[in-house]
């Protein structure tokens, strides 16, 4: 730091490590940046920066957007992109990589805690396979929307830390304009980085793999009688969590193929996923998820066989099959335990019992009868929870009132319990898709004000109320696209 608290570069130079990329050849090969000539800073997380260490780096918005779109050199980044393999729709691939992202290095925060800085969208590598390594900011604007709305909902995730416009074309259907965005992630280690290694039978690169896994990630696992036991409960329990978390707010994923499930338990890759407007439990939105794979309701059973492709490579270190047998039964049990407790919050009750679970279905059930909103459904039900007619959700809301009666708390409590699970804001398709169309034309403001409204998911937002409405039928988003 500078005596005015602004950070110079050499600094910055001393806040990049590497460890990842020195854990050997195989794991990672060379990124070159080619840069462009004009890019522009869209946006800068200051607040995630601040949390990183880069507080002093806000002022000078070219050179971030030089640094963050790969233009000019960050002092200390070694560019690398990752080698990792992956289930794609249930078809084992086993060489995909980094195909438009580069590693720039990790920093470690004030707490120790280490994160990735990664740019995507920044040029060819190695792994691009005739793709031109670059992004439309059409998928900028969507991953830092998301994301930073996923953060602000409590669920675990990567994050956002710039958005720069290129200045350039991508050419996709059509030309658009590109871009770049900055990820920080806990670690980029997926299933599909396990795989990776497993599928070559590279047991001794696997192994550093593991090590490397459990010294950033599951830290207690390290001293245990089996350690990559001990690591596959850690990622089992925090998968399993974060998918029923997702289901607790009508969120799709869209493509939960092994290398985009992360050993850290964040939400990775933002590509076609979406939250539902109105409810539907076998509800799809990717473009190219014909058989509905990954639709709403299959996320359960696709993060059970996802943890299955990794208990297969980590057997290759640990012959324990029913030690990793039970492990893996685990999921379908945390999961359903989380997504109940969830649930249950949402409806207002404190301590969710199995008994409850027909409750829940009985609302989702009358929600995909009458073709409900998600997201509003649970606000409205908040405001009923003294009503004396039963007119909105039929037998259902009987029902419930009487379960509320019998648990105890006065109406003001659980209309107040139910109001911090239930946000208001999410961020809908249609308003991600009409920022990305006012960012195309250079009008950022659709995008900075939807950021801005969806840190507070929670919070009435009287002046934004039109942000929380579903889409008129002209304004319906109902595909959505890889990223590519
Ligand atoms: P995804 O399903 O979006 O996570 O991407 C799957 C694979 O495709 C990864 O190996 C990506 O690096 C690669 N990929 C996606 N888009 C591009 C692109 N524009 N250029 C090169 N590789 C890409
Ligand atoms: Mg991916």
């Amino acid at each position: 730091m500078g005596d005015n608290g602004a950070m110079d570069s050499t600094a910055f130079d001393a806040s990049l490590e590497h460890r990842y990329a020195r854990l050997g050849d195989g794991f990672r090969e060379p990124a070159e940046l080619g840069g462009f000539a004009r890019p522009e800073l869209i946006a800068w997380n200051e607040g995630l920066a601040e949390q990183l260490g880069l507080g002093g780096l806000g002022a000078d918005r070219d050179r971030l957007a030089r640094w963050f779109s790969g233009s000019e050199p960050l002092p200390g980044a070694q560019p690398v992109a990752l080698a990792y393999a992956g289930h794609q729709f249930g078809s084992f691939v086993p060489r995909l990589g980094d195909g438009r992202a580069a590693l720039l290095g990790e920093v470690v925060d004030s707490a120790g805690r280490r994160w990735d800085l990664q740019l995507k969208g920044s040029g060819p590598t190695l792994f691009s396979r005739g793709g031109d390594g670059k992004s439309s900011l059409g998928p900028v604007i969507r991953e830092y929307l998301l994301s930073e709305a996923m953060h602000a909902l409590g669920v675990p995730t990567t994050r956002a830390l710039a958005a720069v416009a290129t200045g350039e074309q991508v050419f996709r259907n059509q030309p658009e304009p590109g871009g770049v965005f900055t990820r920080v992630a806990a670690s980029h280690i997926r299933i599909g980085t396990f795989q990776y290694f497993a599928a070559r039978g590279e047991r001794e690169a696997l192994k550093t793999l593991a090590d490397h896994a459990i010294e950033r990630h599951d830290p207690a696992a390290a001293s245990q009688d089996q350690p990559y036991l001990a690591f596959y409960r850690g990622v089992v329990e925090r998968q399993s969590r974060l998918v029923a978390k997702w289901l607790s707010l009508g969120f799709i994923h869209g493509v939960m193929n092994t290398d985009n499930t992360s050993i850290s338990g964040e939400t990775l890759d933002y590509g076609p996923c979406a939250f539902m407007d109105e409810y539907r439990a076998r509800k799809v939105f990717s473009s190219i998820d014909h058989a509905g794979r990954y639709a709403y309701a299959n996320q359960p059973a696709i993060v059970h066989w996802n943890l299955a492709r990794l208990a297969e490579c980590l057997l290759l270190l640990d012959e324990d099959v029913d030690g990793f047998q039970a492990e893996l039964d685990r999921c379908p049990e945390v999961l359903g335990e989380e997504h109940l407790r969830l649930m249950g919050a949402k409806l207002g009750l404190d301590e969710p019992r199995e008994e409850d679970r027909a409750l829940v279905d009985a609302f989702l059930r009358r929600l995909e009868d009458e073709e409900k909103d998600f997201t509003l459904s649970f606000r409205e039900l908040a405001s009923r929870v003294d009503a004396d007619d039963e007119s909105m959700f039929g037998p259902f809301e009987t029902q419930w009132r009487a379960r509320l009666v019998e648990q105890g708390a006065g109406a003001a409590t659980v209309r107040g319990r139910m109001n911090a699970a239930n946000p208001l804001f999410i961020p809908r398709n249609h308003q991600v898709e009409r920022a990305i169309q006012a960012a195309f034309t250079g009008d950022y403001s659709v995008f900075h004000e939807l950021n801005a409204v969806l840190r507070r998911p929670f919070d009435e937002q009287p002046e934004h109320a039109s942000l929380t409405l579903a889409p008129e039928p002209e304004q319906r988003v109902t595909r959505t696209f890889c990223g590519t």
